[in-house]
């Protein structure tokens, strides 16, 4: 193959971090540039009417930047093929849509990222999409809301804020007993601790904005679908609707995927060391980490996940004051929503994240904190929070 590594059998063979650094990203065939253009261009050249260079005709159709992204992420997430969005939501909406006709009817977690349900319950509920909010750890609580119209089981694992998981294969079986679609945001663990097509389900999503991009600078999206013809209609829809990631975003998420690897085993292992130190503080009634053993799924998250994330959400045994002040008190851990990057944030979910949730069965309790670990030094992160939780 001569230095080339982009033939699929060549990929399907190498490891994560190769697939990450070299997965639709070969030298530049007319420079030898070793990082990917960005093809900030709206249109092409075509040779006479309809004589398209490589198949590219229009940016919102296609754009060589953008493919490289997706064929990145299909290759990490082990799918047929891979859609970059202008952001997570973006994504979504587009996948619901070629999944889903009015009428349809599918399952939601109810402890789902708010803007998913918000998503859901106003957006998609008015073009007649139907749901059901489900505990999805419970697979037979799951099993038993399937309704003859259920067209799509959406599962979130670790859960945003609570860090729940669910049972992906358990689910994915369900799924495929009553011929449902499954999807699951991986957005939390991403495809360097999770592979959800490899456990059964049938499309991943992601907010790319998060561990992907993992550099706080790039709002965006993916869908990566176990199947080529499913790949190819959400692909209709991606043009159709026009919600495409462009060429210096897809750029950017390219740029942090090289690197996934090596942060993700950092948040780790910084979140597991705020997880013990956390644990043992008297402020604080109680850790929810997925690593932990007294976490009610732990076992099923040792099962699925490689590790077990940087995120950690926490309540404070003085209520919603004590949450409000710690969020208010910390100088490293940067008040701010959002999560995934290489710096550490801090949000208060009740009041920021899950704001629009206030009132329905996804409300959040006002005790509660999440951090995104970041990268930083471990013992300037536990100072900080020392210092604010004193
Ligand atoms: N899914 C999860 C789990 C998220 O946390 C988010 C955003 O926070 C989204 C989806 C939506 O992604 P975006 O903000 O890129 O639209």
């Amino acid at each position: 193959m001569g230095n080339s590594m982009n033939d699929s059998s060549a990929l399907g063979r190498l490891g994560f971090n190769s697939r990450a650094i070299h997965a639709g990203q070969e030298p530049d065939p007319l420079t030898g540039a070793v990082a990917v253009p960005i093809y900030q261009t709206s249109t092409y050249k075509q040779d006479g009417v309809g004589g398209l260079r490589n198949g590219y005709e229009y940016s919102r159709s296609g754009n060589p930047t953008r493919t490289a992204l997706e064929e990145c992420l299909a290759a990490l997430e082990g799918g047929a093929r891979g859609l970059a969005f202008a952001s997570g939501l973006a994504a979504e909406d587009t996948l619901l849509r070629a999944l889903c006709s009015p009428g349809d009817h599918m399952l939601l977690p109810d402890d789902a990222y708010g803007g998913t349900y918000r998503l859901v319950a106003r957006v998609l509920s008015r073009w007649g999409v139907e749901f059901t909010a489900v505990h999805m750890h419970d697979t037979a609580a799951v099993a038993a809301a399937i309704q003859p119209n259920t067209r799509v089981i959406w599962v979130e694992t670790p859960t945003n804020p609570l860090l729940n998981i669910v049972d992906i294969a358990a689910l994915a079986e369900v799924s495929r007993q009553h011929q449902t679609m499954m999807v699951v945001d991986n957005t939390f663990a991403s495809p360097y601790l999770q592979q959800p097509l490899a456990l059964g389900a049938d499309v991943v999503v992601h907010s790319t904005t998060k561990y992907l991009g993992g550099h706080s600078d790039v709002v965006g999206g993916a869908v990566v679908t176990r199947d080529a013809e499913v790949g190819e209609q959400v692909a209709f829809y991606q043009n159709s609707m026009g919600a495409i990631c462009g060429p210096f975003d897809a750029w950017l998420v390219m740029r942090g995927i090289k690197t996934l690897g090596v942060r993700m085993d950092r948040h780790c292992s910084n979140a597991a060391q705020i997880v013990r130190f956390l644990g043992q503080h008297p402020a604080v009634s109680s850790v929810l980490y997925p690593g932990l053993p007294n976490h009610p799924n732990h076992e099923v998250a040792a099962r699925q996940m490689s590790g077990f994330g940087g995120m950690v959400s926490f309540r404070m045994r003085g209520g919603e004051e004590a949450a409000l002040k710690v969020c208010e008190l910390t100088q490293m851990f940067t008040l701010g929503e959002s999560l995934g990057g290489i710096e550490s944030l801090i949000e208060h979910p009740a009041r920021m994240t899950h704001a629009s949730v206030a009132g329905s069965p996804l409300e959040v309790p006002g005790d509660l904190i999440r951090l995104s670990v970041g990268i930083e030094d471990i013992e300037d992160l536990l100072a900080d929070l020392t210092a604010a939780l004193a």
